[in-house]
């Protein structure tokens, strides 16, 4: 998303009697996009993070740490350099949805020489000093997954109230200040997801039961100035969100690769898809939300819920009668099908999609696999169209496609270059939660990008069944999965590379001898003469390359948080938070965070990201990087000189 144009968003009414037409240009835009682009060829790996960050504020007299709502004031400054001089700043900076949250992305993508993992950790660095220079006394600046007290009374600076009888949300606990004020986008969103779904959101988590949890464990919500409506939507022994901001209020780490060609994009998404639910078990940071401890230990669930816009007829309560499809899942989810030939046979999900724009695509010389991709994407209505973009030229605008494809969140993206411009044809990773030191984000990009190089290489393949990356996804979101729970994963990873033959490993109709469940730990470290782990095999692919000292060192340092994240000799920051909160003299085990506890615990958070407070447990003793913030001149040209991409 380049910087948010102004506009006027169209009343719900206006976006849903424009629902076809959006849809109808969008497709017609992607055919043409389609036809300009699927022979572009030549395109290097490039590649860039996206680190989601809150601001916080203390008050340390009375112990309190709520959400700072200066994110727009903030930004307006953050993004002065860009707007005087596009392309030569060192970080680009972008709204989301809370009016706490900033994103930053490094100023110009990654390329391929491995130099590059070098930087990663130092350009995070940078893009926080950038932040802190901009804050008030008492502010900070967090890479956070989820803030704990979120929708709790005053979470916010300055305080707000929410407003359960109008505005955007109608939300018991997330008052419209605390969505980003600067630009229409996020709160057109937020009112429209609610009045297609014709209710509010309904986010319930498991709460985590402990000693003194209230059993049943029951709100009263009426107390709140509920109507009924959430004391029907909530569930007994559950922590209740009812608003989008609980999910788009939570950070996230993305990242974007571009591919050579369009089947190059094909393999990485289809091959990063099954790691998915392994990266987020791997990440999990966020146990705490609305003052509660879950059982849950991510934030994947709370968000897809938080923007779940389907009709109780969509939703499958209600017979069909003005909707056409019933839909399994949120427009935010997990994909539903991959793209490549060697994908084709695993998807075992019935996808569901618009017959007759399926046939459009089909009829354009799609093929069938990206035809049902784009058909599937495209049973979604737009949820926040603005009036300046109605009318578009679909032979050069894409809006209107990017209007549907920018509101399907999946855990990975699959993006079409963008009119005009030299990017070429990417794919984004999605799932991964935000961690607490740039050292911990910068290890988990240049782990992923690594794979993405090994993959490539060594022809890797990974594709196991859709409907078990399913299983996998909600497996991964569970208290502890990373050490209590098995992953189906690809038993051999180094055969059926080629398109399926005649004699191919597996049956379309019975793939079960392909899988088998693993942990998190025999995935990344491997397994004893079984599975080789995706840490080996990135060491064997490094050792047949020429790196400088340095980036050596910084590599090494990352691959081996990962190494002892996965075996659980290093805690994942979710079981860290728990046991923090666990721990705390305030702590009564009825499962609440205090105002103190969260007070407590944000400090400590903020003191581990600047070093000042070692945390062993989460980030070992001696894991530190040799990360700088440019590349020599010698290195650069040695390993350029030498082909050392990776
Ligand atoms: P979105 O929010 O739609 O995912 P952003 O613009 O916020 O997109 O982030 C895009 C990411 O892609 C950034 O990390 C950026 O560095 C990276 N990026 C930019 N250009 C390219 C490119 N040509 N190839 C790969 N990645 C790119
Ligand atoms: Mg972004
Ligand atoms: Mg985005
Ligand atoms: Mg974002
Ligand atoms: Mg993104």
């Amino acid at each position: 998303m380049g910087l948010l144009t102004e506009g006027s968003p169209l009343s719900w009414e206006e976006t849903k009697f424009l629902a076809d037409h959006v849809r109808q240009h969008g497709v017609v835009q992607f055919i043409n996009l389609y036809k300009r682009l699927r022979d572009r060829q030549g395109d290097v790996l490039k590649w860039g993070d996206e680190v989601e960050y809150m601001l916080v504020k203390f008050d340390h007299e009375k112990k309190v740490a709520r959400v700072s709502l200066r994110a727009s004031d903030v930004l307006n400054v953050l993004q002065e350099k860009e707007v005087k001089n596009p392309h030569g700043v060192k970080s680009l900076w972008r709204p989301e949805y809370g009016a706490y949250m900033v994103e930053g992305t490094p100023g110009k993508p990654y390329g391929g020489l491995l130099a590059h993992f070098n930087i990663v950790e130092a350009n995070m660095k940078y893009r926080r000093e950038e932040v802190v220079r901009l804050l008030n006394p008492g502010e900070v600046v967090m890479s956070l997954t989820s803030f704990p007290r979120l929708g709790c009374r005053d979470f916010t600076d300055p305080p707000a109230v929410p407003t359960p009888e109008n505005g955007s949300s109608c939300s018991l606990f997330f008052p419209d200040e605390a969505i980003y004020p600067g630009h229409p986008r996020f709160k057109t969103l937020t009112r429209n997801i609610r009045q297609r779904r014709g209710s509010k959101v309904a986010i319930n988590l498991p709460i985590f039961r402990d000693k003194k949890t209230p059993n049943p464990f029951v709100e009263n919500l009426k107390a709140l100035g509920d109507d009924g409506e959430s004391t029907e939507a909530a569930l007994p022994d559950h922590v209740y969100m009812d608003a989008m901001g609980f999910g788009m209020g939570c950070c996230c780490l993305q990242l974007t690769f571009q591919a050579c060609n369009i089947n190059e994009a094909r393999t990485l998404y289809d091959q990063l898809t099954p790691l998915c639910p392994i990266m987020l078990a791997l990440t999990a940071a966020s146990p705490l939300h609305r003052g509660y401890v879950t059982d849950v230990d991510c934030r994947w669930n709370v968000i897809s819920c938080s923007v779940d816009c389907r009709t109780k007829e969509e939703r499958g309560e209600v017979p069909l009668k003005q909707n056409k499809f019933r839909i399994p899942k949120s427009r935010y989810d997990s994909i539903d099908s991959y793209l490549s030939p060697q994908g084709e046979k695993y998807n075992d999900v019935p996808l569901i999609y618009d017959k007759a724009i399926y046939e459009q695509l089909r009829d354009a010389d799609i093929d069938h696999l990206l035809a049902q991709h784009i058909a599937h994407l495209f049973i979604r209505d737009s949820v926040s169209l603005f009036s300046e973009k109605v009318n578009q030229d679909d032979e050069q605008d894409t809006d209107h496609f990017e209007n549907i494809q920018s509101t399907n969140w999946q855990t990975m993206r699959f993006k079409p270059p963008p009119p005009n411009s030299p990017i070429g044809w990417r794919v984004e990773f999605r799932p991964c939660e935000v961690q607490i030191t740039d050292f911990e984000n910068a290890a988990i990009v240049c782990f992923v990008v690594l794979l993405t190089r090994v993959i490539l290489s060594y022809q890797l393949n990974f594709i196991i069944p859709i409907s078990k990356v399913d299983e996998n996804m909600k497996r991964a979101q569970k208290r502890d999965a990373l050490s209590k729970e098995e992953f189906y994963f690809r038993k051999d990873i180094t055969t059926c590379v080629s398109p399926p033959a005649a004699t191919s490993c597996c049956q379309a109709s019975d793939c079960s001898d392909v899988y088998t469940p693993m942990t998190v730990d025999q995935i990344i470290n491997g397994k004893a003469d079984e599975f080789p782990g995706l840490i080996p095999l990135i060491n064997s692919y490094l050792s047949g390359m020429d790196v400088d000292a340095d980036t050596h060192c910084t590599i090494q340092q990352y691959l081996k948080l990962i190494q002892r994240r996965a075996s659980g000799d290093l805690q994942t920051t979710a079981s860290w938070i728990r046991q923090f909160v666990r721990s705390h003299p305030d702590y009564r085990y009825d499962s609440v965070v205090s105002e103190r506890i969260n007070y407590d615990l944000l400090t400590q958070i903020h003191g581990i990201q600047t070093g000042e407070i070692p945390c062993p447990e989460l980030l070992g003793t001696c894991l530190q990087s040799k990360t700088q913030e440019s590349i020599p001149a010698a290195v650069e040209k040695a390993e350029a000189m030498n082909g050392e991409c990776c």
